[in-house]
């Protein structure tokens, strides 16, 4: 079952050069610029609702990103969409005889789940199948708390004084209860 576009993938030469529209001129929020070395590539994250849209830079000249970029040039490279069960999508694709490029899923450093069905069978669009896993939640969780650790390290200086403040406003209000 689809679940919905997780998100679409856009090849550029220069991610700043691209944010000038895609964020600056059609307003979408960017979150994070990340460096992806599964997909050889850095990434920015775009999110539109229930999707994203992903501007992804080659940072290895020899991925089949950066091959894409040097025979195409920029433009959009794939659409993601999320299931529930990979592997049952990949059966029903195999006995309606359409090619895949991965016959089973790869999982990702970050524990995504994914497979890419090949663009002959798709009427020309390089389609990718991503399911949510137990594991990847868990990882997404792990790096949360750990980037939330490091704000509240960067954040002990300050701790003294907001400490002080927010006390003297609960003393205040003790006092008026
Ligand atoms: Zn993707």
């Amino acid at each position: 079952m689809i679940k919905r576009i997780a998100h679409i993938a856009i090849v550029v030469d220069d991610i700043d050069a691209a944010l000038c529209f895609w964020r600056d001129g059609l307003g979408l929020d960017l979150t994070h610029v990340e460096d992806v070395p599964d997909q050889q590539a850095a990434v920015a994250f775009l999110p539109t609702g229930e999707s994203e849209v992903e501007l992804v830079k080659p940072t290895n000249e020899l991925s089949g990103i950066a091959r894409f970029l040097m025979k195409r040039g920029p433009g959009m490279h794939h659409i993601c969409f999320e299931v529930d069960d990979v592997e049952a999508c990949l059966d029903r694709l195999r006995a309606k005889g359409i090619r895949l490029i991965n016959e089973t899923p790869t999982i990702g450093t970050g524990g995504k789940k994914i497979a890419f069905i090949h663009p002959e069978g798709t009427h020309g669009v390089l389609v990718e199948l991503y399911e949510l896993t137990p594991e990847e939640q868990l990882l997404r969780h792990e790096r949360q708390l750990g980037l939330a650790d490091r704000v509240l390290h960067e954040g002990q200086v300050m701790t003294a004084a907001v400490m002080g403040f927010l006390q003297a406003l609960v003393g205040n209000g003790d006092r008026a209860n």
